[in-house]
Formats: C-alpha cells, structure tokens, sequence
C-alpha cells in the first residue's frame, strides 16, 4: 500500500465533515482573506483527491463485515492519539500519554473520543465501531490549516483550520462522534455514500454526533443547541457575520448555517452531495426526539441505533426504507415518529 492509500482507503474510504461545495464557495468569496482563500482551496483539491479512494473501500468494507463472529462483551475501547506536525502522512508521531499532554489538541481528543465509546457502550451496549473492541486512531495537526476532519476507513483525523472560517476541528464534540458514526455504519450496513443511501449515511452521522454531544452536556431535545452541527469549529470571525454552525438538524434551511440544506424530502436533489439531502432525515429525527420529549439519548437514539444496525437495512437503502424500519423499531412512539416522517414528507 502507498502512503497515499494509506491516506483514505482500507474498510471504508474518507467520510468529511465540511463537504466540498462549502469549501469551494467560501474559496471564492472575495470577501475573506486572500491567505484563507488559498486555505480553503488547497482543502478543497485535498478533499476531492481523498474522495476518490471510497468507493472500493465501501466494497471491501461490506464484505469484510459479513464475515465477523458475534460481538464481544463491551468492555473499555483501547485509543492511541498520533501527531502529524502539520505533515500529511498518517498517522503521524505517537503521543505517548495522549491525556495527560500540555497539547490541547492531544488532550481534548483523547477524552472526547473516549467519551464516544462510552456512549456507544453504556446507551447502545457497542463495543467500539466495529463492535469487537476496535482501537481507535486519531491523528492531529494533519497538514497545514486544513479546513476539514474525516474517518479514513480506519481512523479519526483532524486539521487545525485557517482560523477566519473554521477553528480547530476537535472542537466540537459533535464532530467527534459523527466522523467515528462513518465507521459504525461501514461495520454495519456499509450505505453507499451516494444519492438517498448517501444522504442516510451522512444523516445517521449527524444525528449520532448530536446526541453525543447533547449526552454530554445533560441537554434535553428541546434545547437548540443541541441540534447545531459543528458550533465549535466555527471560528470568532465567522461568528461575527451570524453563522452559528455547519449544519442545524432543527432547522437545516437556516440563514445561520454555513451549509444550509432543504428540510423538506419536496426539494430532495438527486445532483447535490451527500451532505445537502441529509438535512430532510435530521429534521425527521430531530422533530421525533422534541415529540419523543425529555432526552434524546434515552428513547429516540435506540430507535435510529435499531434501524441503522438491522440486517435488513440495505447498502443501497433510500429514506423510505429506512423509514419503514425506524417505524418498526418505535413500538409506542410509532405515531409520533410517523408524523415526523410525514413533516418532512417522507413517503411512510
Ligand atoms: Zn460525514
């Protein structure tokens, strides 16, 4: 394998968090800095080159999944934290004592990624991403102001931002339990990062990171906040012209969202990227957890962990399948979670 394989390939290919049309549109915008500019582009070209490494992982990542014996017992997920000094090689320098480190960076995803596990552990009774105990990797400082964090199919990394758009990409916990969510659902289904089946890929990404974070901070559904992709990789200055996050699972539309999305399955388009068609099934987990009421983690996530661990749930799944399975797995909440599908007129 050649170090750029080693980049973005194994069981299931780079997933990113900030997708490529955001960053081409703020590459352009003549009002940023010209140095940011360049940031975003060079990300840009970067991003695009790890994308093209997936799809044979995806194929490699499904079989390789049928093959697994029954899980283990869960018990505390091993983790190594690796420094790329600003290089693109993966994964970098060991850190030898990741949460003990004056590295903020170190220290911080150390702990969060650590807190991923036991959320899967203790609310979903998952033993890390592949559900056998896997190490988890993380790399940061991976190049220079990169303006992206991803799943590579085998581990976590993180660039530090150009620092006028986005911040440092550890800092949101939600980012965190999205991109290692990539490698539960290469584990389980292995959707197909396209169209609807692409869109469920990236939605279930985002709805296990907003919850994660929302564990985190003891915050019940009808808080906001809770609902924001990506609030602390937004950088100050950025802030300051009303952007609060990369995406709102409430409200995907909103003005204050980097990368607005329809909230409507009436404006699915079949031609845009993964990341815009995900906002019509957050807003139909989002509205669920709010009518579910109290706290997302302990009724609504074990409906959306069923559905996306079901052996029925095809590779090539479109919402209403999936729909149809959530349903299955809602036993009381089903008419509540029946009107959430239909809000976002989902065909249930
Ligand atoms: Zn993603």
């Amino acid at each position: 394998m050649t170090s750029t394989d080693r980049r973005c390939s194994a069981n299931g290919g780079c997933c990113f968090i900030v997708p490529l049309n955001v960053l081409r549109t703020y590459a352009g915008d003549p009002n940023l800095d010209p140095q940011v500019r360049m940031k975003l582009q060079e990300t840009f070209v970067e991003t695009g080159r790890l994308k093209t490494f997936r799809e044979a992982g995806r194929v490699a990542a499904v079989a390789f999944r049928r093959s697994l014996a029954p899980a283990l017992a869960p018990a505390e997920v091993r983790q190594q934290v690796f420094d790329c000094r600003n290089g693109h090689s993966l994964p970098g320098q060991a850190i030898a004592d990741p949460g003990g480190a004056a590295d903020a960076a170190a220290k911080t995803v150390y702990e969060v990624t650590g807190k991923v596990a036991q959320f899967y552990r203790s609310l979903l009774h998952r033993n890390s991403v592949d559900n056998q105990g896997l190490e988890l990797v993380s790399s940061i400082h991976y190049r220079r102001n990169f303006d992206n964090a991803f799943w590579n199919g085998q581990q976590m990394v993180y660039g530090d931002g150009d620092g006028r758009l986005f911040g440092e990409f550890y800092n949101s916990p939600d980012v965190i339990g999205h991109e290692l969510t990539h490698g539960v659902t290469q584990y389980e289904s292995g959707l197909r990062y396209e169209g609807e089946s692409g869109a469920l890929n990236e939605s279930i990404s985002d709805v296990f990171g907003a919850v994660f974070n929302q564990w985190l901070n003891g915050w019940t559904a009808d808080q906001p906040a809770g609902w924001l992709i990506g609030a602390g990789i937004i950088a100050d200055k950025e802030k300051q012209t009303g952007k609060t996050c990369l995406r709102d699972m409430l409200k995907p539309a909103a003005d204050h969202c980097i990368s607005p999305q329809p909230d409507s399955y009436a404006n699915f388009d079949p031609t845009a990227d993964v990341h815009y068609n995900s906002g019509i099934t957050n807003r139909a987990f989002a509205l669920f957890a709010q009518a579910a009421g109290g706290k997302s983690w302990e009724r609504a996530i074990e409906v959306w962990y069923a559905a996306s661990t079901d052996k029925r749930l095809s590779s090539e799944a479109t919402f209403a399948q999936f729909a149809a399975l959530t349903l299955d797995a809602a036993g009381e909440l089903k008419s509540r979670l029946k009107e959430a599908w239909q809000t976002v007129k989902v065909p249930v």
